[in-house]
Order: C-alpha cells, then sequence, then structure tokens
C-alpha cells in the first residue's frame, strides 16, 4: 500500500510519521530521535548535512550552518526582516532549497524506519502563510521527491491531534503555540466538519531561544571568570556551547527545581560550574512570556469573542512545556489550559493524521464516529426493529414507544441486537433486559425503549413501562468500535445478498401476524353473532377463513396469496364487523339504562 506521510516543518524542529495498522505514529531515526533539528550545513567540501548533525557543525562552522530558514520563507505582514546570521546566496542556496534538505532528510527517515519508498506527504505551515509561502513550501516537498497531498494549517494540525475534531458545530478553540523561534495564537472554530481560522497573531522573533540567550548570558555573567569580555564580545563558538548549555538547563528546569551547568575549559582553561534555580529562570523568563499576551488578546478581539466562547486552549511547541508558560497561558484565558497531547509533536501528529485520512489508512478511527451497524430490538414475530440507524453520527439517541402483543402479558423481554438483517434471528444479540408492567388487554402497557450512544461508543438502553415510571438501564460496552472491521463489512454484503428473502420474509411474517390476529377475533365474532347473518355471508366467512388457515400450515410460505386471503377475509366480515359494533353499542347503552 502506498503511504503518505505526515510532516511537521518546523522553524527549529521538524517531525515526520505515518499512520500505520489505523495508529498514527512518529518515525525516529537510526539513533532513536523523533525531532530532526530545522538545521542544515553546506560543508566547505560541498557535503550537505541535516538535522542534529549539522547543529553539531555550527559550533565549528556558523556561517555554512543554516537554522530558522522558515523565517526566511514567511513573514507576517508588516514585520521587520530578520537578519540571518549567515549569506544563503554565498552558499548558493535558497530557502526553498534548505527547505527541501531538510524534508529529504525527513523522508529518508521514514523510509528507512518503513523500509519502503514514500512519495507522498502533507506538510504543515503556520495559519498566516500566504499563496506564495504555501507554494515555497509545496516546491521544496517536490524537490525532496514529494507530492505534497496537502498543505494544512499548524494550528488545526494541532487540533486534531488533540481530538477537538469531536467537538459540535461553531465549537471554538484557542491554539497557543510557543516554539523556538516564533510564536503563534490562532483562534479556530468547527463549520461543516471542519475547522476555520478565524483569527491569527503572534510574532515570528519570539521563542525558546530568547531564552536560551538570556541564560547563556546569565551563565556567562554568574561564571566570574577574571578578565573576561561581555558575551556579546565572546567569539561565536563559545557563545554556542553557552547556548547548548543554557537549553538543557532550561529544559531540565521544566520539571526540576535546580540545575547544575557545568562547562570544562570554556575561557582560557577556566571552567564554568554554575547552579541555576527554577525561580532564577522564571525571573529571566517573565517578561519574555508576557509578551506573548497582547497576541492572544488581539486573535480573540480579532475573532469578535471573549474567554467565555472558547470551549478549548490547546497548548502547542515545545516551550509550553515551561511551567510559567503555562501560568501565563492560564491567567490570559481564565481557564485550564489543555495539555493532554506532547506539545511538540501535536502539529506532527496532526499531519500525520490528516495524511491517514487522505490515503484512507484511517477509515477505522473515522468508523468510530459513526455506528458501523443498525442498532435496535426484537419485535413480535422475531423481527428486527432498528431503533439507530447504521451510519448516525455518535453521540446519538433515538427511542420508540412499544406495547404488548398479548392480552395479560406481564412483562416484556428486550433483545437488543446489532445488525442488518430484517429477522431477528440473523443480527448479532448484544444484551436482552426484561421490562416488567401491570398485566392488561392487548395493546394497553406502554413501554419507552431509549437508545443513547455516548461518544465512546457505549450504548444505554433505558426501558421505561410509563405506567409505573419505573426504568430498567443496560449498558452495553463499545457497541460501535467492538465489532471487527471485517465483521461489519460481511454483515452489510449479506445484508444486501439476502436482501430479497429478507424482505419476503418480513413480508410473510407481517401476513402472518395478521392473520393470527384475524383468526381468532373472527371467531368469537361468529361464536356471538353467527346466527345473526345470512347463511351465504357464513359460508363465504368460513371458506376465507378456510383458506387463510390453510395458507398459514402450508410448507411453502406464499406471501401474495396469504395477503390476498387475509384482504378477503377481511372484506367478508364487514357486515359482521358493523353487527359486532352495534351489538356492542347496544349492550353498552342497555347497561346504561337508557334503552
Ligand atoms: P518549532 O515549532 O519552533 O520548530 P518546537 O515546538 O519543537 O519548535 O519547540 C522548540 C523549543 O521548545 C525550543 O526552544 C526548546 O528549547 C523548547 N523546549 C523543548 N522542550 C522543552 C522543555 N522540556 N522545557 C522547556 N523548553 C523546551
Ligand atoms: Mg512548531
Amino acid at each position: 500500500m502506498s503511504l503518505t506521510l505526515g510532516i511537521d516543518l518546523g522553524t527549529t524542529n521538524s517531525l515526520v510519521g505515518v499512520v500505520d495498522s489505523g495508529f498514527p505514529i512518529l518515525l525516529a531515526d537510526e539513533e532513536g530521535r523523533r525531532i530532526t533539528p530545522s538545521a542544515v550545513n553546506y560543508g566547505s567540501d560541498g557535503a550537505v548535512t541535516v538535522g542534529h548533525a549539522a547543529l553539531r557543525a555550527r559550533a565549528l562552522d556558523p556561517a555554512r550552518t543554516v537554522t530558522s530558514v522558515k523565517r526566511l520563507l514567511g513573514r507576517r505582514a508588516g514585520e521587520g526582516d530578520w537578519r540571518p546570521p549567515y549569506d544563503l546566496r554565498a552558499l548558493g542556496t535558497s530557502p526553498v532549497d534548505v527547505s527541501a534538505e531538510i524534508l529529504k532528510r525527513l523522508r529518508a527517515i521514514a523510509e528507512r524506519a518503513l523500509e519502503q519508498t514514500v512519495t507522498r506527504a502533507v506538510i504543515t505551515v503556520p495559519a498566516y502563510f500566504n499563496d506564495a509561502q504555501r507554494s515555497a513550501t509545496k516546491k521544496a516537498g517536490e524537490l525532496a521527491g514529494l507530492t505534497v497531498e496537502r498543505i494544512v494549517s499548524e494550528p488545526t494540525a494541532a487540533a486534531l491531534a488533540y481530538g477537538l475534531d469531536k467537538l459540535g458545530e461553531q465549537g471554538k478553540i484557542a491554539v497557543y503555540d510557543l516554539g523556538g523561534g516564533t510564536f503563534d495564537v490562532s483562534i479556530l472554530e468547527m463549520r461543516d466538519g471542519v475547522f476555520q481560522v478565524l483569527a491569527t497573531a503572534g510574532d515570528t522573533q519570539l521563542g525558546g531561544d530568547d531564552v536560551d540567550r538570556m541564560v547563556a548570558a546569565l551563565l556567562w555573567r554568574r561564571a566570574g571568570f577574571t578578565d573576561a569580555p561581555d558575551y556579546e564580545a565572546l567569539p561565536s563558538a563559545i557563545q554556542v556551547r553557552l547556548i547548548e548549555a543554557a537549553e538543557i538547563a532550561k529544559k531540565k528546569l521544566s520539571t526540576e527545581d535546580e540545575a547544575l551547568i557545568e562547562l570544562p575549559f570554556l575561557w582560557e582553561k577556566q571552567s564554568l560550574h554554575v547552579t541555576l534555580t527554577r525561580a532564577e529562570l522564571e525571573k529571566l523568563a517573565l517578561p519574555w512570556v508576557e509578551r506573548t499576551r497582547i497576541h492572544c488578546l488581539r486573535a480573540l478581539s480579532d475573532a469578535r469573542l471573549t474567554n467565555a466562547d472558547l470551549a478549548e486552549v490547546i497548548l502547542v511547541g515545545g516551550s509550553t512545556r515551561m511551567p510559567i508558560v503555562r501560568q501565563s497561558v492560564r491567567e490570559i484565558f481564565q481557564r485550564e489550559p489543555n495539555i493532554s497531547q506532547n506539545p511538540d509533536e501535536a502539529v506532527a501528529m496532526g499531519a500525520v493524521i490528516q495524511a491517514g485520512i487522505l490515503s484512507g489508512s484511517l477509515r477505522n478511527v473515522l468508523l468510530l464516529d459513526v455506528t458501523p451497524l443498525s442498532l435496535g430490538i426484537e419485535t413480535f414475530g422475531g423481527l428486527m426493529n432498528i431503533i439507530i440507524p447504521r451510519n448516525t453520527t455518535i453521540p446519538c439517541k433515538a427511542g420508540e414507544m412499544f406495547t404488548n402483543a398479548v392480552a395479560n402479558q406481564a412483562d416484556m423481554l428486550i433483545r437488543v441486537l446489532q445488525g442488518e438483517r430484517e429477522l431477528a434471528k440473523d443480527n448479532w444479540e448484544l444484551g436482552r433486559i426484561d421490562v416488567p408492567f401491570p398485566p392488561g388487554p392487548k395493546g394497553s402497557a406502554r413501554v419507552g425503549v431509549q437508545f443513547a450512544i455516548d461518544a465512546n461508543g457505549i450504548l444505554e438502553v433505558l426501558a421505561r413501562d410509563t405506567a409505573t415510571n419505573r426504568d430498567v438501564v443496560l449498558e452495553i460496552q463499545n457497541t460501535a468500535v467492538d465489532v471487527a472491521d471485517e465483521r461489519v463489512e460481511q454483515m452489510i454484503s449479506e445484508s444486501v445478498e439476502h436482501a430479497f428473502e429478507d424482505m419476503n420474509e418480513r413480508i410473510w411474517t407481517e401476513a402472518r401476524l395478521k392473520a393470527e390476529e384475524l383468526l381468532p377475533a373472527v371467531d368469537q365474532a361468529l361464536a356471538v353473532l353467527g346466527s345473526e347473518i345470512p347463511a351465504e355471508d357464513r359460508a363465504s366467512i368460513d371458506a376465507c377463513a378456510a383458506t387463510v388457515k390453510s395458507l398459514l400450515t402450508a410448507a411453502a410460505h406464499d406471501v401474495k396469496a396469504l395477503k390476498a386471503a387475509n384482504q378477503q377475509l377481511d372484506e367478508a366480515t364487514q357486515n359482521l364487523a358493523v353487527l359486532l359494533v352495534e351489538k356492542a353499542m347496544e349492550e353498552s347503552l342497555a347497561r346504561k339504562g337508557v334503552l
């Protein structure tokens, strides 16, 4: 089967994944790393290295190492130019070519992990990317040998990864994405089953890198080396070592209170030993994270919304792992953000899910959103009575009212069925419940049966005797999801195969029930009034009843004949029925003493 990759082509980091056996997974390189730095080194010997290897080369060769190239691909309107520490033209390359190198590396990681060639991909871009920037991304994909099936907005991909596509129509969410070099906040709304970006704001010069630089400068000040220059005046190789150590310490402080930074022989044979606490880091980072507030407020106001209109706020980007960032988001949006996904993997996961949907390999997952087979109960005569038809979107609720088919029945057995066949016996029984009710004449009981399926596919069957208001509840787990795909397909194909005979069987059962109702009624009427009708009427009624009886007991089910015989018996008893009604009225009037 041909696979479609999902790719997060990030400013700082990139990831690639694929849907494997129905599950979205991210693919790791030969050293088990799922995150590839978006860095490309153009060696003086002409060799091109990408990712971790390129970052290692940066310390020695900053001018030949391209990072954050995505910023050159697209800027927000009105933002100033960013001056990179390298000259692309001198390196004989372009932003699209550099992006293509990163994509080639991701493709190679995927092909190695999957042991097959892959030629198709879905790639994410920031929501604010315009047509030209989206085309440039697509072009980069093509240069890497990938047909770009779709370009997806990063916040939309993140929302998919968080499972928010299950949000109801008009549900609104905020996506707060603080990465390595950029900050984006987007407000999305679910419309006709797809996300629309209502507003987007942010800053392409605001990210975790800023914190790394601030921490690096602090470490240098704290080192206390004698005769050392200012941080800004340091050779770039030393700055890079400090920044790398700063980032490691920063990450550690997301989960720990203290980090020890040691850099042997950093400056003229002197080594650096500094302890940094989370409180110290947060003091540096607070003004930085507060810069995101204004963009969040702007996005909300552009979307003409307030905090209260949002169903969820989701966190995306590695920097949102910092506790102080989460605290700020909590204050800005006045709610607990959703942190159920890995923030640095959410966009990639969403791209993978989108790729899976496009290539059809996620059909299983999509089926979870609808009932794969009809759900119903068995009714009198062994027929399937559908309450929730197949392909109904869940969650859903439906019900019907049932009555007793025979007099003096004291309870009703409800068999809960799943399947597409007309006869109860051909469908699968999921469970049964017994509903007791006070005995009475035929048709006197009123039992309401309600089926409710929640978002997890759990079916709850509630039966209520409306006379006593007593409920009987049955819960059935995973009806919508437990059915293995092949069995569903088989059930559906069987139902098509047997549609004709099933239909005949249903019509026969209905005709039989009608006959079984008619015959005793006729016998009863004849017993009361038999002597008061003309002999020829009596003879024709007897003849018609005999025909019905013989058709009922015949080995072969002649549906047409039985229906016709029922009809004739009905007609032959017209006069009898009129007499019966008249007699009943006379009797009741007599009882009341009118006659
Ligand atoms: P981008 O979308 O910009 O490509 P990411 O979402 O991968 O980037 O975010 C990268 C940033 O996240 C880096 O600045 C990195 O230092 C930061 N980061 C990653 N993990 C953590 C962590 N545990 N604590 C704090 N920052 C982190
Ligand atoms: Mg990102």
